[in-house]
């Protein structure tokens, strides 16, 4: 029998593409394997995201989109599932009589049986969410993102109600998975070759806090640190109010925790800060980057941050691009607002039209832009330990990160993927580096490094760090 065709058309965030190669494994069992091609497809998934604004609207006009698709071969399933199905639900089949399914962001254990009904010719729309217990059993497997790094997921949903996110409705609740799990998981990881884990979840800082018996999210990092074979630990994303003094220690003496982290600052306001409802000052935030820095001088920092909030003014804006010069953040994800239904924001006056907000967006940019080569600059000429993680972009290449995240590919076998090497840094582009000659730090008699391979520790505040100044 051939196998039916699954095109899969993801939106959003890493949640999101972890539950889309999920949803592949799962539907392999009724047959059905990935295809690039929707011409092709027996069944095609939208798996949504509704975090920025618009996204209802994109899916609307996909959908119809795909509708000559479904006229042309009626057999073809189509479903849509994420964020923007939990949000609209049944209205989706109602507003689109060719869709089949729509599944919300805790039902994915019964897609299954939903595409087992559709292709019987019923129509379904699950969207309930589930009770915590439930929800426990039924954590995502870990997903690798190469051979050797694997993202693991510890805990799922949000309880902060920041004043434009829609996660906390669409994704529910926060709950922390069982340490036990994740270690076991970690652990069958490792006895697999897998030699990174990202730890992954909506706010990872507040792992275990809400759950009696189980560890923080500080102590959860030193139990993976110390499963053998597992030589680099990273985790995302973090939110502010919650980086303890305890998870910032783990940076000084935790080796294998990477000298990297994402921590969203989102507006270096106070007041637009307050309008956000983030629990964290300038002030506070700084004060976490300063210890960060304290603890691991040279950590890559990276953010998000929305321009054109409402309530914005020229003001507040240009305090966000002085904490940007002050934090030196080795890369941003820069967004303007657009404000999303069912939130309290949305409820705000807005006072900039789309172009102020731009111009906004672009002035930041540049100024990013500038910071990010610059940290890249100054990595010239020196060794930097690099994991080997696939082939290169071209050919004769390999490529890996370094501890800060940033890509590196350098002339080099596919057998050293997996390894961890030393790399002289010979060119900086602005979203990867050019390595030349490398030393093996894994190989046999690798402590006999050449002298000239002996690392160089270059800090990212190459000017010192402007935040030691404001004290
Ligand atoms: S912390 Fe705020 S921005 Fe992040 S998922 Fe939760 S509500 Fe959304």
């Amino acid at each position: 029998m051939n196998a039916k065709q699954l095109y899969m058309e993801t939106f959003g965030c890493q949640m999101n593409v972890n539950d889309s190669e999920r949803i592949v494994t799962m539907l392999a069992d009724l047959g059905y394997r990935a295809t690039s091609q929707a011409s092709n497809a027996d069944m095609i998934l939208l798996n949504t995201c509704s975090v920025r604004g618009g996204a209802e609207e994109k899916v609307y006009k996909r959908l119809a989109n795909l509708r000559p698709l479904k006229k042309a071969k009626p057999a073809l399933i189509m479903g849509v599932g994420g964020c923007v199905a939990q949000q609209e639900g049944n209205e989706l089949l109602q507003k689109f009589p060719w869709l089949d399914l729509v599944f919300g962001t805790h039902n994915l254990h019964l897609l299954v049986d939903m595409v087992r009904d559709a292709e019987n010719g019923e129509r379904r729309c699950e969207t309930a969410f589930i009770d915590n217990e439930q929800r426990l059993d039924l954590f995502p497997p870990a997903k690798g993102n190469s051979r050797v790094s694997s993202f693991v997921t510890v805990m799922q949903g949000c309880d902060n109600f920041c004043s434009y996110c829609i996660v906390p409705y669409v994704r529910g609740r926060e709950i922390s998975r069982r340490s036990a799990e994740i270690i076991a998981e970690v652990r069958q990881l490792a006895d697999s070759g897998v030699q990174e884990v990202v730890l992954l979840g909506q706010n990872v800082n507040s792992y275990g806090l809400k759950t009696e018996g189980e560890p923080n999210f500080a102590r959860l990092i030193r139990m993976v640190a110390e499963i053998e074979g597992i030589l680099r630990i990273r985790f995302t994303t973090s939110h502010p109010k919650d980086m303890s003094d305890e998870l910032i220690a783990c940076f000084g003496d935790v080796a294998k925790l990477c000298g990297q982290i994402h921590l969203p600052v989102q507006s270096g306001s106070d007041s637009v800060l307050a309008l956000m409802n983030r629990g964290y000052t300038r002030a506070s935030y700084l004060d976490r980057i300063r210890a960060l820095k304290a603890v691991r001088p040279g950590i890559a920092i990276t953010a998000d941050i929305i321009v054109g909030f409402p309530g914005e003014g020229e003001e507040d804006f240009e305090q966000t691009l002085s904490l940007v010069e002050d934090v030196r953040y080795s890369d941003l994800f820069i967004f303007a607002y657009s404000p999303r239904p069912g939130t309290r924001a949305a409820d705000l006056v807005e006072e900039l039209g789309r172009e102020q907000k731009v111009q906004r967006l672009e002035r930041l940019l540049e100024l990013q832009k500038r910071i990010t080569r610059e940290i890249s600059e100054s990595l010239l000429g020196t060794c930097q330990p690099v994991l080997v993680e696939g082939e290169g972009k071209h050919h004769g290449q390999v490529s890996g990160r370094l501890e800060s995240g940033r890509i590196v590919n350098f002339p080099g076998d596919p057998g050293l993927i997996g390894s961890l090497v030393e790399v002289r840094i010979v060119k900086a582009y602005q979203n990867s580096l050019l390595g030349g000659k490398y030393y093996d730090l894994t190989a046999e008699g690798a402590e006999e490094k050449p002298e000239s391979f002996a690392v160089v520790q270059v800090p990212c505040f190459k000017r010192g760090n402007p935040l030691e100044d404001q004290t």
